[in-house]
């Protein structure tokens, strides 16, 4: 394999588009019956589930269009989501965008065939008996041990797990270290987070359970589809460009204040829990942060593997042009990820609109960090048999935050996370990744958005009617 440095491309910065349709007007909203402060997925699924129960929502949006961390940006005809995005089928996700009439359409990812990747060598995955019996990559004893784990697998509760860090559990599972580092891959690959030694447990069996057992789907035209339908429904208006940096930012817009039990009800879903602590003035605790680097790669022709995954080196790459609108005719596109190890520093949910990539216009560009982050993902992509000439398009965006603050086994797992409503707030109530006793990434933000829709819309049936 070939360790030559890939040529500079043309990069451009990701552009937001003129204020448009989504700008409302100011002065016609100001009696909305509950307002939204963030037009991310769980911002707008929030307007979307209280607007469908019959009342009208104004989201306020800092920046100059919507979608946060699932917005898909086009360059040159082909879409890239914010790193490879996969929906969980029979996750929260689904089903909540199931109550707003939305069943995204997609593909499974091209895991058949598959490669995992150790000590630079390129390995058939075990994805199933037949490569299991026939990879390299495990010797018998190791390929007997990993059937048997993953057999039990199916049948274990995650519930019982909230408390035990993902580390201790694999450890339970098999003493065996190459089948212990196949599995660290995989709870990497299902959960996006490389942090055993933190992670709770309930979270990592959770999503292995999901991810082999009903599966994922990569979204026709990419997660912005979902942005769209959830800014499309009836009763949602957006403002964008406007930030909210305090409540009392809001108050002055809002006829008769917000919060109380007579005042208009809030839904604050800015990213993590530091954004959320300024804008609602409560201190949530920071938590831990799981970052990640992303590369989109448009190419003139398929790679020769479509899925690899890393089993020492902290990486995947996986072919996103299968969806529908994805790439222009006769194109492909690949999309890595180097997941960045969760070091115990603070959450850095400041981060979401990958904004490194404004100042990396091509491979020598940006600070020494970016320049390595981009060129570790660049030879990776070398494992999938990406060679220079294929690369059209790409997109490097060097530190993510994919969860805002994982849910950790000291903390008690998924149900220790923190509810809906902010203390001593009333009519306010907070939505992310970091928040409710269920699901993770999107399905952890979409299952607190519906938690956060049915308190206002308690809350409007129930407060005095004043006007
Ligand atoms: C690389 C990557 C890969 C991922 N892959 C997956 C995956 O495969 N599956 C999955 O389920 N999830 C995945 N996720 C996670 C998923 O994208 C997020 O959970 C989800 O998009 C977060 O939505 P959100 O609304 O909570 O937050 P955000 O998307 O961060 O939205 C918050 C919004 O609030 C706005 N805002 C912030 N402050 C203010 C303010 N003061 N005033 C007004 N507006 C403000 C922001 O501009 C932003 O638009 C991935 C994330 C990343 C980064």
């Amino acid at each position: 394999m070939s360790t030559e440095p890939l040529p500079p491309t043309a990069e451009r910065p990701v552009e937001d588009p003129p204020p448009g349709p989504h700008r409302a007007d100011r002065r016609d909203h100001r009696r909305s019956d509950a307002w939204v402060v963030g037009a991310g997925l769980g911002g707008l699924a929030a307007a979307a589930l209280i607007a469908r129960a019959g009342y009208r929502v104004q989201v306020i949006e800092r920046r100059r269009r919507p979608g946060g961390r699932a917005a898909t940006d086009e360059r040159r005809g082909f879409r890239f989501n914010r790193g490879p995005h996969a929906l969980y089928h029979g996750g929260e996700a689904e089903r909540v965008l199931g109550l707003l009439g939305i069943a995204p359409t997609g593909v499974a990812p091209p895991a058949r065939g598959g490669r995992m990747v150790r000590g630079g060598i390129v390995h058939l995955a075990p994805g199933g008996p037949g490569s299991l019996v026939r990879t390299g990559l495990l010797g018998p004893r190791d390929k007997a041990d990993l059937a048997r784990v993953l057999a039990r697998l199916d049948r274990a509760d995650p519930h019982a797990l909230s408390a035990t860090t993902t580390q201790r559990w694999i450890d339970g599972l098999t003493d065996r270290p190459s089948v212990r580092q196949v599995i660290e891959a995989i709870v990497r690959l299902t959960s996006y987070v490389d942090g055993p030694g933190e992670l709770s447990a309930d979270v990592a069996l959770s999503q292995v359970q999901l991810g082999f057992g009903p599966g994922v789907a990569y979204l026709d035209r990419g997660w912005g589809s979902l942005i769209d339908r959830l800014a499309a429904t009836p009763g949602v208006r957006l403002e964008a460009g406007v930030a909210i940096d305090r409540l009392d930012d809001l108050d002055a817009r809002v006829v008769g204040g917000i919060g109380g039990r007579t005042g208009t009800p809030v839904v604050v879903a800015v990213g993590g829990p530091a954004a959320a602590s300024q804008v609602t003035g409560n201190a949530f605790e920071a938590g831990l942060g799981a970052d990640a680097a992303t590369l989109d790669l448009g190419l003139a022709s398929p790679p020769r593997h479509r899925f690899v995954i890393g089993v020492d080196e902290p990486a995947y790459l996986s072919d996103h042009g299968g969806p529908a609108a994805m790439v222009p005719p006769g194109r492909s596109s690949v999309s890595l990820v180097g997941y960045v190890p969760v070091d115990g520093c603070d959450g850095s949910d400041g981060v979401e609109d990958g904004d490194d990539d404004r100042s990396a216009h091509d491979d020598r560009s940006g600070p020494a960090a970016v320049r390595e982050g981009r060129a570790r993902l660049l030879a990776f992509a070398r494992h999938a048999g990406i060679t220079d000439d294929q690369i059209v398009e790409r997109r490097y965006l060097h530190r993510m935050s994919v969860v805002t603050s994982i849910a950790r086994a000291s903390t008690g797992g998924m149900p220790g996370r923190v509810g809906t409503a902010v203390p001593g707030l009333c009519g306010v109530h907070v939505v992310g990744d970091w928040v409710g006793p269920s699901g993770h990434l999107a399905d952890a933000v979409l299952a607190s958005a519906e938690s956060a829709a049915e308190a206002v819309v308690a809350h409007l049936r129930d407060r005095p009617v004043l006007r």
